[in-house]
């Protein structure tokens, strides 16, 4: 017998590659998921789809990421692994590839009585809080993404379930302002001018703060703050840690005819309120980095004189309807304790609630999971005179406008 060497050196590079290509394999089939991941599908050439889900799935969850992960999986055996991951790879694939994933997820949960609106919004979330790659994407291109995926879905998601019968009790709290905190002042104010809204000039505090408004007729306001200078006290200082964590949302400050309730009802269950006050307005706020960092609320104070045309803004914005600020469920509790009413409460990225509150005058505060070391407002949406609803803009790179 001859030996052909050749031959046995090709068969052996095949062993070799076939051994190490079964081996990753068989680790990436069998490795922990990453933190936060419920479930993936993997793709590969011959062998086709191989699931991983979360052993930490609740039963009704699992059902849910299953279907999602059951879409890429026969996108995967109908398509085969190279276009499977030739869409993947360009982030426009990606969301069409997950858009698809979401719907089978949104059908599954339709089948289980679930609201269209509810689902449909729920999808546009979970592409725009549980993605990195889709950060970037307006909310246009979410919304194009989703009802380009699932056209039945976009076509029941009429309206809110909570629209109609959805309203806090008398004497719940409401919005006042929403407070941004930047480090250019003038460039956040010259960005709002350009969208046509008009500026009221604050003043600078003595505690280095300086602010200006954007004053609504219905006594509501978005309020832009910088600190120039030094800071010389607590507040100064928790803005000043704000902006060097980055330009954005800072608070939401909630109106109540006094502050004793919310007091009392803070102490009660442990958020540790801070009672102040300035002039004629009182304040009750929470410690920056806790569930609660985000709000804080004011009683009392003296309208200011001002003249009409500081009201008059672009689309007729009437004032503040509705903010979506992070925070812990704990939130939640104490503004229920005031008389706001949950209206609806679905998962943004699966297990974390997201929780629809109805504030005094209809207005409406959303309640999101922090994403940064502070909790903060993310979206503040406007009335207008407008008919149509417009898509939020980004203002500052995590914190958009929107109008209803
Ligand atoms: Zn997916």
């Amino acid at each position: 017998m001859t030996s052909r060497p050749g031959r046995v050196r090709w068969l052996r590079v095949a062993i070799v590659v076939a051994v190490i290509s079964g081996a990753l394999l068989a680790t990436a089939a069998r490795a922990p998921l990453p933190q936060g991941w419920d479930g993936v599908t993997l793709c590969y050439p011959v062998v086709g789809p191989v699931q991983r889900l979360s052993p930490e799935l609740t039963d009704s969850a699992r059902l849910r990421i299953k279907a999602h992960e059951d879409e890429h999986a026969s996108d995967c055996s109908r398509r085969g692994s190279l276009p499977y991951f030739v869409e993947l790879a360009t982030a426009r694939g990606r969301l069409r590839a997950e858009a698809r994933a979401n719907c089978a997820e949104a059908r599954q949960q339709l089948a289980l009585g679930r609201n269209p609106y509810v689902e449909f919004e729920r999808l546009i979330d979970d592409l725009r809080y549980g993605h990195p790659w889709f950060k970037r994407f307006p909310d246009s291109v979410l919304r194009g993404a989703v009802r380009d995926a699932c056209p039945d879905l976009a076509a029941a998601a009429t309206e809110p379930p909570w629209a109609s019968h959805c309203s806090a009790r008398p004497g719940a709290p409401r919005l006042d302002h929403v407070i941004l905190a930047v480090r250019d002042l003038d460039s956040l104010a010259a960005q709002f001018r350009a969208l046509g809204f008009r500026l009221k000039d604050g003043r600078p505090h003595p505690n280095g703060l300086l602010n200006k408004h954007i004053k609504f007729r219905d006594g509501t306001e978005i309020e832009l703050m910088t600190v120039r200078g030094e800071a010389t006290d607590r507040m100064a200082r928790e803005y000043q840690a704000l902006i060097a964590e980055g330009d954005g949302g800072a608070y939401v400050a909630l109106r109540l005819a006094s502050l004793d309730s919310v007091e009392a009802v803070a102490t009660r269950l442990n958020l540790g309120p801070r009672r102040s006050s300035a002039g004629p307005w009182q304040f009750l706020s929470f410690e920056p980095r806790s569930p609660l960092g985000a709000v804080f609320f004011v009683a009392g104070g003296a309208p200011a004189v001002d003249p009409d045309s500081i009201f008059v803004h672009a689309d007729s914005a009437k004032g503040l309807f509705a903010a979506r600020v992070e925070g812990g469920p704990e939130l939640g509790t104490l503004l229920e304790a005031l008389g706001a009413t949950t209206c609806d409460r679905y998962g943004v990225v699966a297990g974390h609630p997201m929780h629809t509150l109805a504030l005094e005058g209809r207005q409406q505060l959303v309640l999101i999971p922090p994403t940064g070391q502070f909790p903060r407002p993310v979206v503040v949406t406007l009335y207008t005179g407008r008919k149509a609803e417009r898509a939020p803009m980004l203002i500052l790179p995590s914190f958009a406008l929107s109008y209803r």
